[in-house]
């Protein structure tokens, strides 16, 4: 069995002291202590790792006030803190081994939108899409782009000073402040408008804090005016934190604040509330999308190309282009981004227009591509072809292709993973093309891999070279090219951060703004921040303190991760991979990923939590002498199991309060409803559901289980007794005691009746209940092409039996042949809760029984998609070569390429709208594509609705402790888009949708397959 695992690091005893006051002051928030809590704060996309002493999670403004004052106390002089909003750093800006202040939980409205005056008011943990869908319906959007729009909040790119895609029109984020509320460390409240010299003046005449900051700022803005023209680079990736070129306006002598704080990476105060102005959203927009023979030719074009009055111009290097070329992605634009024959297409540039005026759209685009004519027939600048494409929807594919092919570079098979060090730089774009060559030949020449693509309009890079950060060597290889790197972006004149801040590379500040400017930024810092207690370290410090800059060379994730074994590491890729890039806390409602994140909002609940958890739990069992490997090995072979009173005791001395850090780790991983989004939407595929179940296999070695994991578990086994006197059972369920009962003695609520009538009573007499082995063989290969056999799942045939008999009776309808195959366990619930011994053996016997039957040639399908799905994910993982050949299909994977051959059907008027299955999804793109077109050539017409998890998940809604988040998950997306069709209409492929929707709705939805069975 494992042991015990009570280590963690002990949080500091006046921060502990100071927190255990925080909550008798009346901070309405959360404060989270556990370790576990802490471990999901220490990391973000960076190679960087520290462990927090605690997170807090403010309300509102005042517990940040509440917060601050006191702290200002002598006895808490020593507690620090650091601000936090969606943690996306690549840089490690976020991170602190103080404490984390999180405003991305609860500070996240939007306050306020005046589309007249074209501005809007919002608390800063609000996400950025957040905000944008806040804005639409008036016309509007905030324009400074990222890349993690569906996950990083205002609060962080005002702090990194954010822009993306667009930024030669639409600017970084500080051109789009308005205002600013701070709360200083001193629990001062900095309003900060732009204010003229004299207002300027006069605040800087007060006393206190206030006063001292326009003091320092104003004395440095005047004094050093010739060094920040000089030092400054003029770049539209201008040099932020702190801003000193535009808080002042040299011909006025207005100041305006704000400027100071964007870009500050938290390290001047928290800020709550931005008043920030907003754009109208283009009428017409317009890629078009030219082809070059080399990366360097895409390169060297670009000035070309943004002369050409685009809105943004981006690139994408060959490795890129053929990740994306190799990825299923590529089916979705492969029609807009065609080859050109006999050419070989190496480099890409993306040039959007964007236009209120059609005409003036339309001028822009034309003029373009005559120029891009005249050079392909005069065969210059190896542009060897384009194309256009003006409606949204081919617009927005063509970009997601970009962003998944970029996460694609992420998930580099091997041990060197790309990793975020000199990620974001800037040069002139004059220089770019020169700049990247000599790049590349610095990366080739210590032989690492990287793809390249970036903002060439901007002349910003962005190129993750490949590093494995467990091996100390590459550690120092990864500071040797960041120094070159460094002197490479001076010699040409640009700057090493060009997009992401500076989070641990500060240590470069001095080297970027001299001497002189890099001692009043400390200045500045001092005035804000006298004794550097806000994300100390970052950026600068405060002048006079003796405090040291953050370094490149601070404690990484690869330090704890190289304490794993690499055969462990290996093993467990699934939880190790994990970059934190933080796409699963996906914000969108309608995305799949994350459920558990969030409707819990909290970051040990998302696939990021739980690798983190994961990797740290095994790090560990190793330095408890674990072979973990090893004893997996021996329990799967029923060996080194303890005996039963021994559990019992372990999980009693749990119960009393002995630590134990697994339990921490189970918390987490009892979150998760299994849904497997995670594994395919995660760019790097981890994939919790298989880390789970065998984190709760070795868990289970030490305590007992409880007994709704056995019901749940072994439901396969007792579902078809119970259906043998289905009456019985449901009378008995039926009963509002037995329910209570059953919640109480089990922990399982709204337990499901039985089917009636059965599926056997249902098809009573029908030649599909005849399975016969024999029989089948004899078939010729006509009658073989035109039977299908059906095999059963233990929800769907026990549960829901009509959608089987309506399937055997649509089949049939379309002239085949269905047999139903005997019901044999498929083991998924055995999985889910991480029996895996038993996993492997009903895996094994269902996959022996199936491949025999594959030997019949005649096609097999189920119709439950996670239970299908788990024939090729889960079982190929556990059986290996041992899983054969066997292949189950969804039904629309099977009558899809059969359509041809159907007879043509009568149209029908009818719509139905489709509540997709989030495993079928997610694991199989075409499906949805699929379901249309079989709608199609049933004269109907099939609209998906974009939907997240209904929030059942197997057998997830029915734990009585994960009943309101279940509730709550199925109220994000479901309940929503469920109110506005007629239920008659909508159709749900999952069992686990169609019973939650009964649940809540009290009505039950189709199945495709009666839909279809309807219009025949
Ligand atoms: C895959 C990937 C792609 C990216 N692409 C882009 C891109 O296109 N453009 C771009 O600009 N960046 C990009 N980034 C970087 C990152 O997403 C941005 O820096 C983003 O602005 C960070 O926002 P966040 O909410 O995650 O902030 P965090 O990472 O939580 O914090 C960032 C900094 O802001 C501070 N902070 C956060 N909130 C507050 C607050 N309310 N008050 C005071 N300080 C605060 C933190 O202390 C920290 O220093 C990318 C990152 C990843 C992982
Ligand atoms: S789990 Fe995947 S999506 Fe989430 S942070 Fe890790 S790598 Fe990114
Ligand atoms: S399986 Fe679903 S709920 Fe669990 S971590 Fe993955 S996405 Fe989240």
């Amino acid at each position: 069995m494992i042991p015990i695992l009570s280590h963690q690091e002990n949080i500091d005893s006046t921060a502990l002291s100071f927190l255990d006051a925080l909550a008798q002051a009346g901070f309405a928030g959360d404060i989270e202590k556990s370790y576990a809590s802490r471990l999901a704060v220490a990391t973000d996309n960076s190679v960087y790792q520290s462990l927090p002493q605690a997170v807090v999670l403010p309300k509102h403004q005042q517990d940040i006030v509440i917060m601050t004052q006191l702290a200002s106390q002598p006895a808490y002089a020593q507690v620090r803190f650091s601000p936090r909003g969606g943690g996306t750093g690549t840089n490690g800006q976020s991170l602190t081994q103080d404490i984390v202040v999180d405003l991305s939980r609860y500070m996240n409205q939007v306050l306020e939108v005046n589309a007249e005056e074209g501005w809007v008011r919002v608390q800063t943990g609000v996400i950025k899409d957040q905000l944008n869908d806040a804005l639409r319906p008036h016309g509007f959007f905030f324009s400074p782009d990222l890349s993690t729009s569906n996950r990083a909040t205002v609060g962080g790119m005002i702090n990194t000073d954010a822009s993306g895609q667009g930024s030669l029109k639409y600017g970084k984020t500080s051109d789009h402040v308005l205002e600013l509320t701070t709360v200083l460390v001193d629990g001062t409240v900095l309003e900060s408008t732009p204010q003229s010299n004299q207002a300027a003046k006069q605040l800087a005449e007060q006393s206190g804090t206030i006063g001292n900051i326009y003091r320092q700022v104003l004395e440095t803005c005047e004094n050093m005016q010739q060094e920040i023209e000089q030092r400054f680079p003029k770049l539209n990736r201008f040099l932020t934190g702190y801003d000193l070129k535009h808080v002042y306006d040299v011909e006025s002598g207005a100041v305006d604040l704000s400027r100071i704080l964007c870009g500050s990476e938290g390290s001047l105060g928290f800020i709550t509330e931005a008043k920030l102005n907003i754009t109208p959203i283009p009428k017409y927009r317009a890629l078009i999308n030219v082809k070059y023979d080399s990366f360097e030719s895409a390169l060297r074009n670009a000035p070309f190309l943004v002369k050409a009055n685009a809105l943004s111009v981006e690139t994408v290097d060959s490795k890129v282009l053929n990740l994306a070329k190799q990825d299923i992605v590529w089916h979705s634009v492969s029609d807009l981004i065609q080859d050109v024959p006999n050419k070989e297409m190496d480099g890409l540039n993306m040039v959007e227009y964007a236009e209120q005026d059609e005409a003036k759209q339309q001028q822009k685009i034309a003029s373009l591509c005559q120029l891009l004519d005249d050079k392909i027939a005069k065969g210059e600048d190896g542009i060897i072809g384009y194309q256009v494409c003006d409606d949204l929807a081919g617009l927005n594919r063509i970009y997601a292709m970009r962003k998944k092919a970029v996460g694609l570079l992420g998930a580099a098979k091997g041990r060197a993973k790309p990793v975020a060090f000199a990620e974001d730089t800037c040069v002139p774009p004059e220089n770019l093309a020169d700049f990247i060559m000599e790049f590349r030949a610095l990366l080739d020449s210590k032989g690492l891999n990287y793809g390249m693509f970036g903002h060439v309009d901007a002349g910003v890079l962005h190129v993750r070279p490949a590093l494995d950060m467990c091996d100390p060597l590459q550690e120092t290889l990864m500071r040797e090219v960041s120094d070159k790197v460094v002197a490479l972006t001076a010699k040409y004149k640009g700057l090493m951060w060009g997009e992401h801040g500076k989070g641990f590379r500060s240590e470069y500040g001095p080297e970027f703004f001299g001497e002189t400017l890099f001692n009043e930024l400390r200045k500045i810092k001092a005035a804000f921040d006298p004794y550097n207690r806000v994300n100390p370290g970052k950026i600068c410090t405060p002048f006079a303190s003796t405090d040291q800059l953050v370094s490149v060379d601070a404690v990484k994730r690869g330090f704890y991760d190289r304490q794993i074994p690499v055969q462990v590491r290996d093993s467990f890729t699934e939880a190790l991979d994990c970059n934190g890039n933080g796409l699963c806390f996906n914000y969108d409602a309608s995305s799949p990923m994350c459920p558990s994140s969030k409707i819990t909002q909290d970051r040990r609940h998302s696939p990021k939590g739980r690798a983190g958890l994961m990797r740290e739990w095994l790090r560990q069992l190793v330095n408890n002498n674990v072979d973990i490997i090893q004893l997996e090995k021996e329990l799967l072979a029923g060996k080194n199991d303890v005996s039963l009173v021994k559990r019992f005791a372990n999980s009693w001395s749990k119960k009393r309060g002995q630590y134990d850090f697994s339990a921490e780790v189970m918390e987490a991983m009892e979150g998760c409803l299994a849904c497997k989004a995670c594994s395919s939407q995660c760019p790097i595929k981890v994939d919790v559901p298989t880390f789970r179940s065998r984190f709760m296999f070795l868990y289970y070695s030490r305590y007992q289980r409880s007994i709704k994991d056995y019901l749940v578990g072994y439901s396969e086994a007792y579902t078809p007794l119970m259906a043998k006197a289905p009456g019985l059972f449901n009378v008995f369920l039926k009963q509002n005691w037995v329910q209570k009962l059953a919640t109480k003695a089990t922990g399982m609520v709204d337990i499901p009746v039985l089917s009636q009538p059965t599926l056997a009573r249902s098809l009573a007499g029908h030649s599909a209940l005849n399975f016969d082995l024999d029989a089948l063989n004899e078939m010729s290969a006509e009658q073989r092409s035109k039977t299908v056999l059906i095999v059963q799942d233990p929800f769907t045939s026990y549960y829901d039996a009509d959608v089987v008999r309506d399937l055997v009776l649509l089949a049939e309808k379309l002239g085949f042949n269905p047999v139903i195959l005997p019901f044999k366990p498929n083991g998924k619930p055995q999985h889910i809760k991480g029996f895996l011994q038993d996993f492997a053996k009903t895996a094994k016997n269902a996959a022996d029984f199936l491949n025999q039957i594959a030997q019949l040639n005649i096609p097999m399908i189920g119709t439950d998609p996670a239970l299908v799905l788990c024939y090729r994910d889960e079982y190929n993982k556990a059986l290996g070569d041992d899983r054969g050949q066997f292949k189950v299909e969804l039904f629309q994977e099977w009558l899809t390429p059969r359509l041809a051959e159907l007879e043509p059907f009568a149209a029908s008027n009818m719509t139905f709208y489709l509540f997709g299955h989030c495993t079928e999804k997610t694991n199989l793109p075409n499906s949805t594509a699929d379901w249309q077109q079989i709608f199609t050539a049933f004269g109907a017409q099939l609209k998906p609705v974009s939907v997240g998890c209904c929030g059942m998940a197997g057998t997830y809604g029915h734990d009585a402790k994960q009943y309101e988040n279940s509730k709550g998950i199925y109220s994000l997306s479901w309940q929503q888009e469920l109110a506005k069709h007629d239920m008659a209409q909508c159709l749900a492929t999952g069992y686990s949708c169609r019973s939650q929707v009964k649940r809540f709705e009290g009505e039950k939805l189709k199945h495709p397959v009666q839909a279809l069975l309807s219009l025949l």
